[in-house]
């Protein structure tokens, strides 16, 4: 959603029912629709077929005109527009037409690209809008946004942006964001009573939600009361309005060569103009000659290229799982030098399963059946046999898992055992349900009243329920052998960092019933999360404390009674391990940091090669270093653990401090400063909240590490063909400029005839410029990367668009093309041949050409390059070469419109050899480059 906040609390359209004043169960009954089940199918897509998806008219986009007039207005365009005005007032109605048709050609090629662009990126974010959890015909169910209809029951979770308008039915500490429709910064506490005044406005409905405000934190149910344009987001049209699309630090740096460019030549052409009329040259000529060197100085096809090389950069980073959802992010990767990274997910696999259980005195190893089951775990079977005998104390342990839980799970299709939700917390239902404890029953035995949700900063959650029904027969007895009263109503259950845990516990579950925690406990059971811990696992410690009332604040938390440890196996991704090597020899610095622990952590980090050492630093050992400290630390240490993600902030901070270049990950709510911080910030496709997609420069489809790196190999690769084009064009254009400039002075200096002041014609640059800027700056675009780019170093943050010799290599270029164009048109011209100005146009579209072809690699020589290995170049030389033959022999272009001379077929030859010859000086200066590296 694009929506920015607007003036404080705007007055409520007007909705009937008013649903701010009825009670969560009368709201239902007016949409029909049952508590339990939710809508069934058949009915929401009856209402789906009558009001539409639930989805904007999207107002963001640029809007056409707004694009043509950009482009229209463009200095570049202006001063084409000017040259043909003037040609116009000379009565060369053929030069004002041709550059007139001209400029309509370049503004409609950019206008294409760029609406084509725009387009594109607005379809991306579209793909980035995530699921829904809805309940349809009595169960739960992930579905898009769109498929919403009034009536649907839907799950909101910190993270999530609100959907739609809903009522809400049943919350826990709710905190809802609303600025983007009342401007209130703060986020607001939800609640579920009814109100009394039917004129509240929007800030004070406290039992509504609104489409596009984001849930900060808690959870709760709703159902949607109104959708799409009908909501209040809706109605108040205004509202929807985009974020201003900023230019790409690149197309700005061009921006300001194109318009460098262009005031150059308009100076120059007025110094031609004025040193002609002072050396008595006619009016006209000079005037003439004037707009022809403006014409040759306007790198007309830049706009156009820049726009489809970042555009389909996009398109290709897609492909590969990488969405950009702003197209500066294209080239911003390329010059990344520190992929920050969280783990769980990103690295691992994020697919748990519970491998051993620790309690008092009582272990159960499942790694050692673990490993011959391996394909079985794979498949997510249920494995009751190793479960179902397991003691009573663990098995309290796995039911306190199950409670504390807002996973799901249930029986595939396949007969196997699926998930829905936090992976941590599906592997502990599975866990329970294989030692044979239903989710579906503990809960009705324990009604959940009250919750403090899981955040990443606490690391920990607590749920609280209410003895509501009879336990299953041991665990009723085993909490009876513990000396726990059983009249009390109320049980609270925590589960989280181990860590944590035992701060907060006063107690543990012994042998002998419950017993004082002391330092002996206490060792024991940081000795056992340490052994775990060293094993790749992550660990939950699990507790729980009865009491009489439903607290829902953290004096539920107080005074916990400890039952026992969980480990689970989060394997790592196996793509990882070479995405990590592949970093590494790209001068990319891979970093790892979580919330898990420090042991946890630098397992997985050795094993994937990201720290050779495995040193971590904690979130404890942050908080005591100074920035200065801080800087020093995060440019040596490769690992970050039990860190929040106010810490990552810092860590971003400290690295772009030190001049780094950063990626960072993030799926959480409060990872959204950081995203926003980071050069390149990076969401999660699959477990990523909205409000992290949203804070992103990019979304990971696949939530995959490797992905991160691909998109860093497209960046480079996209970078490299904009500066090459670059330089192509601005190269080709000095060369021209110079010609046009010495061709009067020489002839002057030489003391021949000043025949014609005019070295090409305005026609002929304009042709010129037609080839190479726009048809060979397209396949430049295109070039595949470079053999070595993601074998060199980043390039150096803050370096400009023409350094590492590329203002040298504009130079010498430059003053080669001037200098073998001018030879040769001064031998023919001296020679008084009539096609001196035929044989500098040829012999300059030839020398373009293999220019073209010589800066495929800034170092490595074409024939290692591959001719055929850009195909498109290819074809667009062959168009071009075709084109050139055309304009010298097709009547109609040659005599008419170009004004050229047939060449004989050797006068050819001799353009083409001395075209040849730039690839040749390319070539010899690549071969001195590669001489000096390999000396270095
Ligand atoms: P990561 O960076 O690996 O994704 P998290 O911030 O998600 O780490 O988790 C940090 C710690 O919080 C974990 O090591 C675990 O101890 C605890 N934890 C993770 N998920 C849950 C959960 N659903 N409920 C309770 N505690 C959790
Ligand atoms: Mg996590």
């Amino acid at each position: 959603m694009t929506t920015r906040s607007r003036p404080a609390s705007p007055a409520p359209a007007p909705a009937d029912p008013p649903w701010h004043l009825l009670e969560a169960s009368a709201a239902l009954a007016a949409l029909g629709t049952p508590p339990e089940r939710g809508l069934d199918d058949e009915e929401a897509g009856n209402r789906l077929a009558r009001l539409g998806p639930n989805e904007l008219i999207d107002r963001g986009a640029k809007s056409p005109w707004k694009i043509l007039l950009e482009q229209l207005t463009a200095v570049m365009v202006l001063i084409l527009i000017a040259a043909a005005g003037l040609s116009a007032l000379l009565g060369k109605w053929l030069e004002a037409g041709a550059i007139l048709a001209i400029v309509v050609l370049f503004a409609g090629l950019g206008f294409v690209q760029e609406y084509r662009a725009e387009r594109a990126i607005a379809a991306l974010k579209k793909l980035a809008v995530p699921g829904v959890r809805v309940r349809r015909g009595g169960e739960w169910r992930e579905l898009g946004a769109r498929d919403l209809v009034p009536g649907d029951v839907i799950a909101l979770e910190a993270g999530n942006v609100v959907p739609a308008d809903v009522r809400l039915i049943e919350c826990a500490n709710l905190r809802v964001q609303e600025a983007a429709l009342t401007g209130e910064s703060e986020p607001v506490d939800k609640d579920v009573a009814p109100l009394t005044r039917p004129d509240a406005p929007l800030g004070d409905r406290r039992n509504l939600a609104f489409l596009g405000t984001t849930v900060s934190s808690g959870r709760g149910t709703a159902v949607v009361v109104e959708t799409g344009m009908r909501t209040q987001l809706g109605r108040i049209a205004t509202l929807i309005q985009d974020v201003p699309v900023g230019l790409t630090p690149l197309q700005a740096r061009l921006d300001r060569v194109g318009k460098g460019l262009a005031a150059a030549g308009v100076g120059v052409a007025l110094l031609i103009l004025g040193l002609g009329l002072l050396a008595g040259e006619p009016l006209e000529d000079m005037v003439l000659t004037a707009i022809s060197v403006a014409v040759a100085v306007v790198p007309e096809g830049l706009p156009a290229v820049v726009t489809f090389t970042l555009a389909l950069g996009a398109q290709k980073m897609l492909r590969r799982g990488a969405l950009i959802r702003k197209l500066p992010a294209v080239e911003t990767l390329g010059s990344v030098t520190t992929i920050c990274s969280d783990k769980t997910g990103t690295l691992t696999e994020n697919r748990m399963t519970v491998t051993v259980l620790d309690v008092a005195g009582e272990r159960v190893d499942l790694s050692e059946t673990l490993h011959a089951r391996m394909p079985a775990l794979e498949r997510g079977e249920a494995r009751p046999e190793v479960l179902l005998g397991s003691p009573p104390l663990l098995r309290l342990t796995l039911a306190a898992g199950a409670l504390c839980n807002d996973a799901q799970v249930r029986m595939g299709e396949d007969g196997r055992l699926e998930t829905l939700g936090d992976p941590t917390e599906g592997a502990l239902l599975v866990a329970a349900a294989n030692a044979g404890l239903a989710p579906g029953e503990l809960t009705a035995a324990l009604p959940r009243v009250a919750e403090l949700p899981f955040d990443s900063d606490r690391k920990r959650m607590t749920t609280v329920h209410a003895r509501a029904g009879r336990l299953p027969d041991d665990l009723g007895s085993v909490l009876g052998r513990g000396g726990l009263e059983p009249e009390r109503g109320f049980v609270a259950v925590t589960k989280g960092a181990v860590d944590g845990l035992l701060d907060l516990a006063s107690g543990v579950y012994g042998p002998a019933g419950v017993q004082p925690l002391g330092p002996e406990w206490r060792r024991r059971i940081e000795g056992a999360n340490d052994a775990l811990a060293r094993n790749g696992m992550r660990v939950l410690g699990v507790a729980f404390r009865l009491l009489d009332a439903p607290l829902a604040d953290e004096r539920a938390e107080r005074d916990l009674t400890f039952l026992g440890l969980v480990g689970m196996i989060d394997p790592p991704r196996p793509e990882v391990r070479e995405a990590v090597a592949r970093c590494r020899a790209a001068g990319i610095r891979p970093v790892m940091i979580t919330g898990d622990h420090p042991l946890t952590a630098g397992f997985i980090a050795r094993d994937l090669g990201i720290a050779v050492d495995g040193r971590a630093l904690t979130g404890v050992d942050l908080a005591r270093m100074g920035d200065a400290e801080l800087e020093q630390a995060a440019s040596e240490v490769g690992v970050f653990a039990r860190v929040s993600p106010e810490h990552k902030l810092r860590i971003v901070g400290a690295l772009q401090r030190r001049g780094q270049v950063v990626a960072m990950t993030g799926d959480g709510v409060n990872d959204a400063p950081a995203l926003k911080k980071a050069d390149i910030g990076v969401a999660m496709g699959i477990t990523g909240t909205d409000v992290s997609k949203e804070a992103a420069d990019m979304v990971l489809r696949d939530d995959n590490f490797a992905t991160i790196v691909a998109a860093v190999g497209e960046g480079r690769t996209i970078y490299d063909n904009l500066r090459r084009f670059v330089k192509f064009a601005i190269t080709g254009n000095v060369g021209k400029v110079g010609v046009m400039l010495l061709w009067p002075l020489l002839l002057a200096g030489a003391g021949l005839p000043l025949g014609s002041a005019i070295a090409l014609l305005p026609l002929q640059l304009l042709w010129l410029n037609l080839m190479t800027d726009g048809l060979l700056g397209l396949a430049m675009g295109v070039e595949p990367p470079e053999r070595n780019v993601m074998a060199r170093p980043p390039q150096a943050p803050g370096e400009g668009i023409f350094s590492g010799g590329m203002g040298w290599h504009v130079v010498w270029v430059g003053a080669y093309i001037t200098a073998v164009a001018l030879g040769v048109g001064l031998w023919y011209y001296r020679l008084e041949l009539p096609q001196w100005q035929t044989m500098v146009f040829t012999t300059l579209a030839f020398l373009q050409v293999f220019q073209a072809l010589a800066i495929r690699s800034g170092t490595e020589s074409v024939l290692r390059v591959g001719l055929f290995s850009n195909r498109l170049l290819v074809g667009l030389v062959a168009v071009v070469l075709a084109l050139q033959l055309a304009a010298l022999y097709v009547p109609l272009l040659q005599a008419t419109f170009l004004r050229l001379v047939p060449l004989s077929p050797a006068e050819l030859l001799l353009a083409a050899l001395l075209g040849f010859s730039l690839l040749l000086a390319i070539e010899l200066e690549k071969w001195f480059v590669r001489r000096r590296t390999r000396a270095a």
